[in-house]
């Protein structure tokens, strides 16, 4: 057999392709083109000096090499095709996620410096005396602050393009190449006892693997633990990496690790530009970049001089993509720290089981924040008894009360409900039809202002009837409270005092939800209505009450997580509340004053709630005490879905250690006119589990029916 170089391919196969070498040989790491079909494909060489697989009369030969070095160092490539091979990934389609998409071209790599944009003198008066207006004015406004680059831009003023483009042309802003000098970081406050001693705890691990849970409710100090950390990494000339689980969680943080550590701060998320997004890779692989914040896929970020880990918010499921590659950008850093031997610090008020259930077992080391610098203590939290109780559009009296007397103290409050538009259901009161979603067979949401039915899982959307489909009645009534609703109800009751909905349809625009939030930070009064989208991180310092409305809901859930999810969900809203000097109230409207989950959280706080769930874990040998892959299939016709699970079923191992539930239908039946049914298959310990699983999968492509369906294996999947 002739010596071949293997590649990784961006095809959806569970393998990888051989190819007859280039005159030179090529590394292992670097990108190469090559013949594929009729087309031709940018791969990554795996290996290199291998035997074929196959004889070499049916070899192609590689076409180019991109690359005169290795593009993914032997870190990268080393944790790739373990992590392809842990969430049974397509090589290829690992390889895929942890390139940017204008580094999988055949190109060369672009430049990795690029010039900023600074206010000219001409461009200071201009904004002093007001002359422009729009984005124009808020291009100056930002410039005005600092100068940015076109990564920043694409964070703090989406389009920013044109904008800039006219004031060029007028003279009122400049290109520059970056500054080389750091402006003068800003003094850290001094810690207190938990913060140092969380920091010299991580600082004493530099140089070595360890994993930190920073266990700290909101408002702890959480953040200036992790600038004290990258500080002392950059002292020591390394680099450090942070993860955020959004990207609306970055403008600040950004402008946070910046105007502390003075250096410039490299952001990367899937929605910059591409360019951008290949020339920050670039940077941080040559060492240019010394600290990069990122969401879920800038765990890929090449880190040659890595120094520290970070990951805050380490609970939310963002970390988790739901498709293709299905990774876990949490777990997945863990693999990466090990490799580079560095500490990785997990952060959140409310730590997932995952990683609490390892902090017991010894694996992860606890540092635990339990004061609130600043805060004058933590806030109240009352739990309200809406039974029996007369409601004004599902708001008790106590909450309101609550509301007003906030609002007259000047103060802000906010009542948080986890859906948008006007009413959940549409009902006829007649003969009990309601609007469903016939692609779901779900019940479509009201939106009263857009007048339309819409579905919030196939996003159909469909004209409000005037009369009732089935009877003809003109009952038709609107069930339930969306956050549209609220508002109206809140408005109509609070005439001096205004309410603002923060939620996806007043935030669609990309800055909309930045400017709302900018008009909240002083001290005037106002009632905020809104979803999760105000669950995190943001500081509202005159915020003083959280009115948490609709979580009965998370109380009857099916998913053994629910529980887990609707713990953090109450602790990180009610962490909203008395971020600043004022005190807090939280205050949770139920009809189960008496549920167990809510009276253990309210009475003992999270880690109680948090140990107790962790029991119920052990005891139904749940995760993270076994472990999952799900089968998810969708086909047109029900009896499609059906024969292939029926053969994957047939087509398992018969090994006493792996535990199948199902075949099934899925938590939603049918979804956008697809059948969708599942097979979970559990094991104790993963070793069983991962063996069964490669051979499944190969196996589970050749079956017959495999033609009429849509099917992937989901490791460690986060909802059932
Ligand atoms: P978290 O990340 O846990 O939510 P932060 O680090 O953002 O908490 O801190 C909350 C607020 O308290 C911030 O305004 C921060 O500047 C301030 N803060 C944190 N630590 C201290 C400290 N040791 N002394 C004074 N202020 C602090
Ligand atoms: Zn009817
Ligand atoms: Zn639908």
């Amino acid at each position: 057999m002739p010596a071949v170089v293997r590649v990784a391919l961006p095809v959806p196969l569970a393998r990888l392709f051989d190819y007859l070498p280039p005159a030179g040989g090529v590394a292992v790491g670097s990108r190469v083109l090559v013949p594929f079909g009729r087309k031709k494909l940018v791969g990554v060489v795996v290996a290199s000096g291998v035997e074929a697989a196959v004889a070499g009369g049916r070899l192609k030969a590689v076409l180019s090499v991109l690359d005169d070095g290795p593009l993914l160092d032997a870190e990268l490539m080393q944790t790739l095709a373990w992590a392809a091979d842990y969430w049974l990934a397509a090589p290829g389609e690992a390889y895929a996620n942890a390139l940017p998409l204008a580094l999988r071209e055949p190109r060369p790599l672009p430049e990795t410096t690029e010039p900023c944009y600074a206010l000219t003198v001409a461009g200071q008066s201009a904004r002093d005396a007001g002359s422009r207006r729009g984005s124009s004015r808020r291009l100056l406004d930002l410039l005005l602050a600092a100068p940015l680059g076109a990564a920043e831009l694409d964070l703090a003023l989406p389009g920013w393009r044109p904008a800039a483009k006219r004031l060029r042309d007028a003279g009122l802003i400049e290109q520059r190449v970056p500054d080389p000098l750091p402006p003068t970081p800003s003094a850290a406050p001094p810690l207190n006892a938990e913060q140092d001693a969380a920091v010299a705890a991580v600082a004493g691990a530099f140089d070595r693997f360890q994993p930190f849970l920073l266990d700290g409710v909101t408002g702890s100090g959480k953040t200036e633990v992790y600038l004290a950390l990258i500080a002392q990494a950059l002292a020591a000339g390394k680099q450090a990496l942070m993860l955020v689980p959004e990207i609306g969680l970055a403008p600040q943080t950004v402008r946070r690790l910046r105007e502390r550590l003075g250096v410039p701060v490299e952001v990367i998320h899937s929605n910059l530009a591409e360019g951008e997004r290949a020339r920050a890779w670039l940077r941080a692989r040559n060492g240019e970049a010394r600290v990069v914040l990122g969401t879920r896929s800038a765990v890929f970020t090449p880190l040659p001089q890595a120094g520290l880990i970070v990951v805050d918010e380490e609970h939310d499921g963002a970390y988790k993509q739901q498709e293709g590659f299905r990774y876990h950008a949490r777990d997945l850093a863990l693999v990466r720290a090990r490799a580079l031997g560095v500490p990785v610090l997990l952060g959140s008020a409310t730590p997932s089981l995952e990683t609490l259930a390892n902090v017991e077992a010894g694996r992860y080391r606890a540092l635990h924040l339990r004061a609130r610098p600043g805060a004058a203590r933590p806030p109240q939290v009352q739990i309200v008894d809406m039974r029996a109780q007369r409601l004004d559009h599902g708001l008790s009296p106590a909450l309101l009360a609550a509301v007003a007397e906030a609002a007259g103290r000047g103060e802000q409050a906010l009542v948080f409900r986890n859906r948008r538009g006007y009413a959940p259901v549409l009902l006829c009161h007649a003969c009990g039809w309601h609007a469903e979603c016939p692609r779901c067979e779900h019940p479509m949401t009201l939106h009263a202002q857009r007048r339309t039915l819409a579905c919030h899982h196939c996003d159909r959307h469909a004209a409000v009837p005037s009369a009732c489909p089935a009877c003809g009645s003109v009952e038709l009534k609107p069930q339930g409270q969306g956050t549209e609703r609220l508002e109206e109800a809140l408005t109509a009751r609070f005439d001096d005092v205004p309410v603002l909905r923060i939620d996806r349809e007043t935030t669609r625009r990309r800055d909309a939800f930045e400017q709302l939030l900018d008009g909240l930070r002083d001290d005037a009064p106002a009632i905020l209505v809104g979803t999760q989208m105000l669950a995190k991180g943001h500081d509202l310092p005159n915020l003083t009450l959280v009115a948490i409305v609709g979580v009965d809901e998370g109380l009857h859930s099916v998913d053994f997580r629910a529980g887990e999810r609707l713990a953090q969900l109450v602790v990180q809203v009610a962490g909203r509340a008395g971020r600043a000097r004022k005190p807090g109230r939280v205050l949770l409207q139920t009809h189960h004053p008496d549920h167990p989950l809510l009276r253990g959280l309210l009475a003992q706080g999270y880690a109680a709630a948090a140990r107790e769930l962790l029991a119920e874990r052990r005891e139904a040998l749940l995760p993270p005490f076994s472990h999952q892959a799900l089968l998810r299939v969708e086909a047109h016709q029900r009896a499609d879905v059906d024969a292939f699970l029926g053969e994957a079923h047939a087509a398992l191992p018969d090994d006493p250690a792996l535990r199948i539930a199902g075949p099934m239908p899925a938590p939603m039946p049918l979804r956008a006119g697809r059948h969708r049914g599942q097979l979970l298959v559990e094991a104790d310990t993963r070793g069983p589990l991962h063996a069964a699983l490669r051979p499944w999968q190969h196996a589970l492509a050749a079956l017959p029916s495999v033609r009429k369906v849509r099917w992937s294996l989901d490791v460690d999947p986060i909802d059932l």
